[in-house]
Parts: structure tokens; sequence; C-alpha cells
């Protein structure tokens, strides 16, 4: 266990200790936001936009996770028009396809091309 010296108030705190027990200054957290980062709590999981592409390919998942509103939405509808006027065997053959890249696109990236694309802090 070490000493370091707080960037914010200066005073010392354990390396073991997440955040500076004096004000709240948490080195790891500087760092991602340094990083362009969201906070930990607040990022979005590759397993969980993998399986909800994988399993909930039909309703776009995926895209409502990783925060592609317009798109999920856009399924929706196009997904119940497809049903009234009995397209839906093309529609979700489409969707499928577009879904199955989807996977292997997001499958494909490593942890930080994941973070950079979906767990910025512009984002
Ligand atoms: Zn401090």
């Amino acid at each position: 266990m070490a000493l370091i010296k707080c960037k914010e108030c200066g005073k010392e705190f354990s390396d073991m200790a997440e955040a500076c027990p004096n004000c709240g200054y948490n080195p790891t957290r500087a760092k991602e936001k340094a990083m362009g980062l969201k906070p930990k709590e607040e990022r979005k999981s590759k397993t969980v936009a993998l399986l909800l592409t994988f399993f909930l390919w039909f309703v776009a998942g995926g895209h409502f996770y990783t925060g592609n509103l317009a798109f999920g939405i856009a399924v929706l509808i196009a997904g119940s028009i497809s049903l009234v006027v009995g397209l839906a065997p093309i529609f979700f053959f489409a969707l499928a396809i577009i879904e199955i890249i989807n996977f292997i696109r997001i499958a494909s990236m490593d942890q930080a091309e994941f973070d950079k694309t979906y767990n910025g802090l512009e984002k």
C-alpha cells in the first residue's frame, strides 16, 4: 500500500482507495474522462449488445440498447405494416440479414472500439 497525492486538494491518500476521502477526487474516473468515456455505470456492455442483437433481432433489440432509437422505431413501424399488408416474410428476411451483419460488426469490435462507438461522452 502506498500513499498518493491528491491532484485536487493536495492531501495524501491510499492508492487502494477509489477516491480521495478529503475531496472525492477519483483518479481512475479522471483518466477515463480524459479519454472521453462515460462513467462505468452508464456504459453499454458489448455482451448485452450482442445478446440483444441475437435474441431480439426481430424488434431491433440491439439498436434500442446501443442508443440507435430511430432505427429501432423504424423497424417496429415497418414490421407492423409488413404484418398487416402480408409482406412480413420479405421484411423479416431483410431484417435478419441486416441484424446478422450488425451482430458480426459488433462482435468484431475490440473493447476500445466498442467504447469509442457507444460509450463516448459526446453520445
Ligand atoms: Zn483530494
